[in-house]
């Protein structure tokens, strides 16, 4: 995922260097945060959260259940009411605090990469510069929006004046997935309070680290009570008290479609809360013959691998045009040869483990099965060691539309490639999926790019690149990849009600 301004997408501004991981790790928050306040769970209960590199425990956390979700939800509800602090607060102050945060993360931004790769494994260069850039990105561009979120008046017909006012929808509950945890908590949080909401927000059980480091910078920020909460715990338990609560007013998710399904599900049993979703990709390439090719091969694989692969937006289908095809996975497995599997504390480390034992697993079921069904195993394809979560880079050619590697999400390091003869047969196989995440093309052919992103049924198409991903730019899935828009101004409109306010005129001039 990279985000404008990192190595990723090689524009060199205000890249600072990478600084050491910080090595005595003191984990100092691991309780749930509710009304600026560190509390113990109701149940009693904690979880472990490990290490994915090492499989050593990092500390326990408190676990929130439904009792816990309940006070979270009270107190956001309290913050949110209209002579609250928070409702009185002028916009530009709301943007302040978030710029405020901002500054707090820059300070704490080699902590909390470092806090980052411990909980989720994935190698601190990426952290520092994409997770971490995205995050203090996404705050600072929400920070900018707070006072210029505004409605409109409209020319009615007859002695009316109608004025539209945008206001916050309520209490806004976020599920957040492991795979990007502090960048997902950020695309959620930041444009929820911009437009005045108050938020309750249940990371990952996989990767709670960073989000709850976050909830102390919320309150050494100075947001009041109850504007911002966060609870710890398990999907079928605290995620699904948000998603049924009868006081949440929005819930965003990021995560499976068959989570996505249940929660959708639990609002429509509960109070019709609007859901947004982020869901799976089973994202399409399509490479032409005419393209830079060094550029679409290293492209496509830093795609497919990036994050160990487990990327909603991982570029799980290459299709390349049969001329070039042999070429193509010829590269593609020189390049994958450069890629460093490691600590990944150290700055050298391009690839980690997989976060844990079921994703492993599923991994593994999967490429057993892409071998079983007859697609050409490239490259890597095992396990490193016997007992680690790490998998080497793995690349399939021959891959054809009915095998599993090419209909399922594999959310791990597999690359496949796929060949094809004509731009309409591409399209075509391009589309036939249940997701609609996003696409690429690669060409010269600035008029082929175009009519062929027309054609893409995908919320994003990049044309000669990948994970191209900005602040500024909406992002979100056509089909099952989802529902609504996160990031660019077009989050706004998720975060916001709109009020129309219609006043009979007595007198016209
Ligand atoms: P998941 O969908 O179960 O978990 C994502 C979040 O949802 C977590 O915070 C989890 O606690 C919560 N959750 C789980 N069950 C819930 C429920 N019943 N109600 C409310 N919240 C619930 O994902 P997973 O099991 O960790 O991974 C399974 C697959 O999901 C992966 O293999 C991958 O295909 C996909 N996934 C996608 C993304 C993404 O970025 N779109 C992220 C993580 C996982």
């Amino acid at each position: 995922m990279a985000q404008n301004g990192t190595p990723e997408n090689g524009v060199a501004e205000d890249i600072p260097a990478l600084p050491a991981p910080v090595t005595a790790q003191e984990i100092r928050h691991t309780k749930i945060f509710i009304g600026n306040e560190w509390l113990s769970s109701s149940s009693g209960r904690t979880f472990p959260t490990f290490n994915p590199a090492t499989g050593v425990k990092i500390c326990d956390v408190e676990e929130a259940d439904k009792t816990d979700v309940d006070k979270a939800v009270q107190a956001a509800k309290a913050a949110q009411q209209r002579s609250s602090p928070w409702r009185r607060m002028d916009a530009s102050s709301r943007g302040r605090l978030l710029h405020a945060l901002a500054d707090l993360m820059e300070r704490d931004r080699r902590l909390l990469a470092t806090l980052e790769t411990l909980d989720t494994g994935k190698p601190f260069l990426q952290s520092f510069f994409v997770d971490l850039d995205g995050s203090i990105k996404t705050l600072r561009y929400y920070a900018g929006w707070a006072d210029k979120i505004h409605g409109k008046s409209l020319p009615v017909d007859e002695s009316f004046l109608c004025l539209t006012k945008h206001e916050p929808v309520g209490v806004c509950g976020a599920i957040i997935p492991w795979n990007f945890p502090l960048l997902m908590f950020m695309w959620k949080m930041a444009p929820a309070l911009s437009c005045g909401n108050t938020v309750v927000i249940k990371p990952a059980e996989q990767t709670p680290l960073t989000a709850l480091h976050v909830g102390s910078l919320v309150k050494e920020a100075g947001f009041p009570p109850g504007v911002v909460n966060i609870v710890p715990g398990f999907g079928p338990t605290a995620g699904a008290a948000i998603a049924s609560h009868m006081d949440i007013d929005k819930v965003a998710f990021t995560g499976s479609t068959e989570v996505g399904q249940l929660i959708k599900q639990a609002s429509a049993k509960s109070n019709l809360k609007r859901v947004t979703l982020e869901l799976g990709g089973k994202n399409p390439c399509i490479v032409f013959a005419d393209c830079d090719l060094k550029l679409a091969v290293e492209e496509t694989q830093k795609g497919a691998l990036y994050n160990q692969g487990q990327c909603c937006t991982a570029a799980s289908r290459v299709f390349v045009e049969e001329s070039i095809y042999e070429e193509f996975v010829h590269r593609s497995v020189e390049n994958a040869k450069k890629i460093v599997i490691g600590d990944p504390l150290d700055p050298q480390t391009s690839h980690g483990p997989q976060i844990d034992r079921k994703q492993f697993n599923k991994i593994m079921d999967l490429i057993k099965s892409g071998k079983e069904e007859g697609a050409k195993l490239q490259y890597g394809g095992a396990a490193l060691g016997e007992h680690s979560l790490f998998i080497q880079p793995t690349i399939f050619s021959e891959v054809k539309d009915h095998m599993r590697i090419a209909k399922e999400e594999i959310f791990g390091p597999v690359q496949c490639i796929f060949s094809f003869k004509s731009q309409q047969e591409a399209i075509e196989r391009a589309n036939s999926s249940r997701y609609g995440l996003v696409s690429a093309v690669f060409t010269a052919s600035i008029d082929r790019a175009l009519s062929v992103s027309a054609a893409l049924e995908t919320g994003t198409v990049w044309i000669n690149c990948y994970n191209a991903l900005h602040v500024q730019t909406p992002f979100g899935g056509y089909k099952m990849s989802g529902n609504g828009r996160e990031l660019g101004e077009y989050a706004l409109a998720e975060y916001s009600e709109v009020k129309a306010v219609t006043i009979k005129l007595r007198e016209t001039l």
